[in-house]
C-alpha cells in the first residue's frame, strides 16, 4: 500500500517533520561532513562492470580490425542477469537542488539521523538538512522514455560508458480516453443547445483554423504529461541526458528494405528492426487467417527452398498453424481454395509501406519539446529496445522498454518495484453535473476544499470502529458533509491526516514484471 515501500516505513519517514532544525544542525556540525550521503558519492572503485566495459571495448577494437564490427551488430560482453534492486530515492540538498538517489536503506540511516526530511511522500524525495550540491559529488542520471498510447514508461537510471543501473522506474497512466470521451460529450450538448429551442448559441462550424503541429487535446495531454513528469524528474535528480524511444522500427538500419535482402543486412538488432517492420506492414496478424493476438513468425512467401529470398518483399507474418501446415510448399498451393488471399498477399508484398518510419505525430512532439528542454536528446528506436530487452533477459513492461531504449551495452540492475502515476485529472471545472442528456442534475460547491481536504489529496484515515476499522492510504474524495472516501471505504473527514496535496496523479507501487533467464532469451555471441 502506499505511500512508501515497507523499507521505508520508519517514524521519522511517516512524520514529515520530526525533530527540530536546530538539534539537527548542532549534530551535523559535530560530524565532519564528507562527500558521502549515498552509493553514488562514494569514491569510484573499479566495479566488475566496468572491467566488462574495458574488455567489450578492447574486443570490439580487434573486431573491427577484423572488420567484422558492424553498427548492428556490437560485440557484447558476458551480461549477467541485472540485479533486482530496491526503488531508489531521490535526495535533495539543503538548498533544494538534487543530488545523487540513494538506495532506501541511507534514505532510512539519514533520517533516523536526523540529517534528513522528507521532503515528499510519494515519489519519496528526502532533503538533507546538512548539505549542499556545491560539496557534493553528483554522478548524475539519465531517463529513458518509451512513450506508449495508453501508458507511458519512464526509467531513471545511471549510466556508466554504456552500462545501465535502473534507480526508479516510473509508469505514468495517460488519461486521453477520458479527455476524449469529455470532449465528445461537450459538442454533444452544445450541439443539442443549438438545435433544441433554448438560448441562442452561434452556430459554429468550419469557422476553425488550427495551427500547424496542433494536436487533438487527447493525443497533447500524453506529450504534456511526459513533460510534465520530466520536469518533475529534474527537479528531483541531477537529469544529464534524455533517452526517447522516437520511431517502431529505423529505416535507415534497412536501407531500402524491399530491395536488399537480409542477408546483406547481417545483425541481430537489424532482425529486430525487420520483424517491427512486418509487424507493421501486415497488421499485426496473421496473413493467411487474419489471426490477432497470438505469436507470429516471420514467414517465406516463396519457401527458401525453392529459392525464395531473404527479402522483406518475400517475407510476410503467419500464425504458428498456419506457418506449419505451409511449410515449405509453395503460396499458390497453399492457397489453392482462397485465391482473393493470395491476389492480395501478392500485391501486398511488393508494394513498401508507406511512410515507413511510422511516424506518430506524439511522439515526434514530445521529441520536440524534449529538446525545448535544453537537455541532449538521445532516441532509438522500437526494434531496438526489442533487441536490448531480448539480450538482456528482460520480459516486455513498459519501464523495462524505457530503461532499453537506445544504445546501451548492458543493464546491471533493475528497480524490483515500479511506480505506477495514473494521470487523474485535477477535478473539472464544470460546476454543473448533468444527467445522460445534459439537463443538470446536481451542482458542485464552488470551493474544491472540504474540511482542508480536496479530492485527490492523499491522506491517512485511521478508523477506531466499525466494519472498516483499521488504517487506510489513498487518494480522497471529498463530500460536503464530511464524509469522505478514502480507497475504497467511507470515513469521517475527522479521521483523516493529510499526507500530500493533490498533484493530479494517483500513485501505486507495483511489481516489475518477472524477467525471463538468461538462456531464454537470444544473446547473441561475439562474432
Ligand atoms: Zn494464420
Amino acid at each position: 500500500m502506499l505511500p512508501q515501500s515497507p523499507a521505508l516505513e520508519s517514524t521519522s519517514a511517516d512524520k514529515p517533520g520530526v525533530g527540530t532544525k536546530r538539534g539537527v544542525d548542532a549534530r551535523s556540525q559535530i560530524r565532519a561532513t564528507g562527500v558521502q550521503h549515498g552509493r553514488g558519492e562514494t569514491s569510484q572503485t573499479v566495479t566488475s562492470d566496468e572491467k566488462h566495459h574495458s574488455a567489450r571495448t578492447a574486443s570490439a577494437g580487434q573486431a573491427e580490425d577484423r572488420g567484422l564490427a558492424t553498427p548492428y551488430n556490437i560485440v557484447v560482453p558476458n551480461i549477467a542477469v541485472p540485479k533486482r534492486t530496491a526503488q531508489h530515492v531521490f535526495v535533495l540538498d539543503k538548498h533544494g537542488q538534487p543530488l545523487q538517489p540513494c538506495r532506501p536503506a541511507r534514505a532510512r540511516k539519514l533520517l533516523a539521523d536526523g540529517r534528513a526530511r522528507v521532503h515528499r511522500l510519494v515519489p519519496f524525495v528526502i532533503r538533507l538538512v546538512d548539505r549542499e550540491v556545491a560539496d557534493s559529488q553528483v554522478l548524475g542520471v539519465e531517463v529513458g522514455i518509451a512513450p506508449g498510447s495508453k501508458v507511458t514508461g519512464v526509467s531513471v537510471f545511471t549510466n556508466n560508458q554504456g552500462g545501465r543501473e535502473g534507480l526508479v522506474s516510473i509508469e505514468i497512466g495517460h488519461r486521453g480516453q477520458q479527455i476524449h470521451k469529455k470532449m465528445q460529450q461537450r459538442a454533444n450538448y452544445r450541439r443539442r443547445r443549438r438545435s433544441a429551442n433554448l438560448r441562442y448559441r452561434a452556430p459554429r462550424f468550419n469557422n476553425r483554423t488550427r495551427p500547424s503541429g496542433w494536436l487533438a487535446p487527447s493525443l497533447r495531454h500524453r506529450v504534456d504529461s511526459t513533460m510534465a513528469m520530466v520536469a518533475r524528474l529534474r527537479r528531483w535528480a541531477p537529469v544529464t541526458a534524455i533517452h526517447q524511444e522516437l520511431v517502431r522500427f529505423d529505416m535507415q538500419k534497412m536501407q531500402n528494405p524491399e530491395i536488399s535482402g537480409v542477408e546483406y543486412q547481417q545483425g541481430e538488432l537489424f532482425g529486430y528492426e525487420v520483424r517491427e517492420y512486418l509487424l507493421e506492414k501486415w497488421e499485426r496478424k496473421c496473413a493467411y487467417c487474419g489471426a490477432t493476438h497470438t505469436p507470429l513468425n516471420i514467414d517465406h512467401i516463396r519457401p527458401r527452398s525453392s529459392g525464395g529470398s531473404n527479402r522483406v518483399s518475400n517475407l510476410t507474418l503467419a500464425c504458428i498453424p498456419c506457418n506449419q501446415s505451409k511449410s515449405s510448399n509453395p503460396v499458390e498451393e497453399f492457397l489453392v481454395n482462397k485465391p482473393e488471399v493470395l491476389k492480395k498477399i501478392l500485391a501486398r508484398a511488393k508494394a513498401p509501406l508507406k511512410d515507413a518510419a511510422a511516424v506518430n505525430s506524439t511522439r515526434w512532439a514530445l521529441y520536440q519539446a524534449l529538446k525545448g528542454s535544453g537537455l541532449p536528446v538521445l532516441v532509438g528506436s522500437g526494434g531496438r529496445t526489442k533487441w536490448n530487452r531480448s539480450r538482456f533477459g528482460l520480459a516486455k513492461s513498459h519501464t523495462l522498454d524505457a530503461l532499453c531504449v537506445g544504445e546501451v551495452d548492458a543493464v546491471a540492475a533493475v528497480p524490483k518495484t515500479i511506480l505506477v502515476a495514473e494521470c487523474m485529472g485535477r477535478g473539472s471545472y464544470s460546476r454543473t453535473r448533468t444527467d445522460k442528456y445534459g439537463f443538470p442534475r446536481l451542482y458542485l460547491p464552488r470551493t474544491k476544499q472540504v474540511h482542508g481536504f480536496a479530492t485527490g489529496d492523499l491522506v491517512r484515515a485511521v478508523i477506531p470502529k466499525g466494519k472498516h476499522a483499521g488504517v487506510h492510504v489513498g487518494r480522497v474524495a471529498v463530500r460536503s458533509r464530511g464524509w469522505f472516501r478514502v480507497g475504497t471505504v467511507d470515513c469521517s473527514w475527522q479521521h483523516c491526516t493529510l499526507l500530500q496535496r493533490a498533484d493530479g496523479y494517483e500513485y501505486e507501487r507495483r511489481e516489475e514484471v518477472p524477467f525471463p533467464s538468461r538462456l531464454q532469451a537470444g544473446v547473441p555471441t561475439a562474432p
